[in-house]
């Protein structure tokens, strides 16, 4: 069996020249390497932080577009918030275009024992995880539909499956984003949009900063991870640049764990 006339070969397969690429959460973490994976794959990338961040996502576009040889264009709008959500899409594609790639990144992290999280805890965790994937996602995946391609990759965790002591909002928020990826993946396949996830083991950042210093909690993630160590980050960015790729152009509803192989054994 021959490819079809027109079908990418070889490193065509995984060819994003050119695409337009927003990472919400990517002035700082792990967002921020995806940001700098895609701008160093040829995308055009749109770096975003939150309401009070678009300095620093100014000075992160400009010091990608120095690297990379890309466009970088610099947002900053809540999440959490569905019309600063919706009036922010809505300028930035009327500005920049409908993106290509979206990556739904920005998350949060409240722990505490179950009896005692406040309520507070576990509405911002759910709304900044979970509800902003939705309010982010549907916007652009409208344009998306219309345009008939897109890729969409949303971030999930080692407690997308498993759970773990002090953070339940933060577990259900990431178990909610396996479903909500297989739902989106199901509804917009018929646009060729594909919706996939990624799921990081453990990674230092300034997300988890108060168990990277614990020495604990350093020798509990090397003993519990078969690869013996944490990530380092760059070793997120070729699962993400192949489920942006048109060599993934029929996986959709898929979560790869990028984890050292934390989920697969106890
Ligand atoms: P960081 O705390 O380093 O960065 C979080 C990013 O999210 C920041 O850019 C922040 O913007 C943005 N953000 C947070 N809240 C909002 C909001 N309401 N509106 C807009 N942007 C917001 O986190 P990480 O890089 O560690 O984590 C990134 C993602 O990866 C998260 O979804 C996290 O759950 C997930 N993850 C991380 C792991 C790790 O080991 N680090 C492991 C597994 C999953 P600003 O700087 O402007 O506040």
């Amino acid at each position: 069996m021959t490819s079809a006339p027109g079908s990418p070969t070889g490193t065509q397969r995984f060819d994003l020249t050119g695409r337009l690429a927003l990472v919400t959460g990517s002035v700082r973490g792990l967002g921020n390497s995806y940001a700098r994976a895609l701008a160093g794959a040829g995308c055009d990338v749109i770096v975003h932080g939150s309401g009070s961040s678009l300095s620093r996502a100014e000075q992160q576009a400009a010091a990608v577009a120095g690297e990379f040889g890309v466009a970088a264009h610099a947002t900053a709008f809540d999440v959490t918030d569905p019309e600063a959500v919706d009036g922010s899409l809505a300028r930035l594609m009327a500005e920049w275009g409908v993106p290509d790639i979206l990556v739904n990144n920005a998350g949060i992290q409240r722990r505490g024992l179950f009896t005692e999280l406040d309520r507070s805890d576990w509405d911002a965790v759910i709304a900044t995880n979970l509800s902003s994937v939705f309010y982010v996602s549907q916007p652009i995946a409208r344009r998306m539909a219309e345009r008939g391609s897109g890729k969409i990759v949303n971030i999930g965790s080692v407690t997308s499956s498993l759970a773990r002591a002090t953070v339940s909002p933060y577990g259900a928020s990431k178990g909610g984003v396996v479903m909500l990826t297989r739902s989106m993946a199901t509804d917009l396949a018929q646009f060729n949009i594909q919706v996939n996830m990624i799921s990081p083991g453990y990674f230092r950042t300034e997300l988890n900063t108060a168990l990277t210093s614990d020495p604990e909690f350093n020798a509990w993630v090397e003993g519990r991870t078969p690869a013996r160590r944490w990530g380092e980050v760059d070793e997120l960015a070729a699962a993400l640049l192949f489920l942006c790729s048109p060599g993934a152009d029929f996986v959709t509803g898929q979560n790869i764990y990028v984890d050292g192989g934390m989920t697969t054994s106890l």
